[in-house]
């Protein structure tokens, strides 16, 4: 239990380590371009704000009573940044921007390339109901966007979410090193240039 509870600990912390580390270069950018003041907590809300939209795992849980890679149809919805960007935008501009940007880096990681772990998000919900994916391959024949339908999609994922994570972040695939590299280039960019 407590090796499995490590396992699923290690593989959430490796799939997280792009958009976090995406969420604190985003603060750090947005701070200098806005002259806004930072400090730890405002970096932990980068963090969230960039991974914010996987809590639709514990969505999808509540009302599928399942855990799989599938669960981007819940919180993973584009367009709504444009309305987000609007009204954050009355009360803070460097909010609106890190919001809205944090977000927006999160689908477009969700999207991009070719991985068996990428099938792109619902880009025009609630115009259409199927996912869109960058730069990827679809019966062997290379696209620069994708598209899917909710049904190839349920199709696709149907592996329940311990092997998933496993698989693509566990063994150890690219996306785990850029995940930690990126990580670590984030520190030092805080660390070094932060004040
Ligand atoms: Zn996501």
């Amino acid at each position: 239990m407590i090796k499995k509870t490590l396992k699923r600990g290690a593989a959430l912390f490796l799939a997280g380590a792009i958009d976090g580390s995406l969420g604190v270069l985003l603060v750090f950018a947005f701070s200098k371009i806005f002259h806004h003041p930072v400090s730890f907590w405002i970096y932990l809300a980068g963090i969230i704000l960039a991974l914010i939209p996987d809590i639709d795992l514990f969505i999808q849980k509540i009302f599928e009573k399942r855990c799989d890679g599938n669960h981007r149809k819940y919180l993973h919805y584009p367009l709504f940044i444009f309305p987000l960007f609007f009204f954050l935008s009355f009360f803070s501009l460097f909010w609106a921007y890190l919001v809205c940007l944090c977000l927006i880096t999160h689908f477009i990681h969700d999207s991009g390339g070719n991985e068996e772990n990428r099938w792109g998000i619902k880009w025009l919900w609630p115009f259409s109901d199927n996912y869109y994916q960058f730069f990827g391959k679809k019966r062997r024949k290379f696209s620069v966007i994708l598209e899917w339908t909710p049904r190839e999609i349920e199709k696709r994922v149907s592996e329940n979410w311990d092997s998933w994570l496993s698989k693509n972040y566990l063994k150890f695939p690219a996306e785990s090193f850029v995940g930690i590299l990126l990580g670590i280039f984030a520190l030092i960019i805080v660390f070094w240039r932060g004040g």
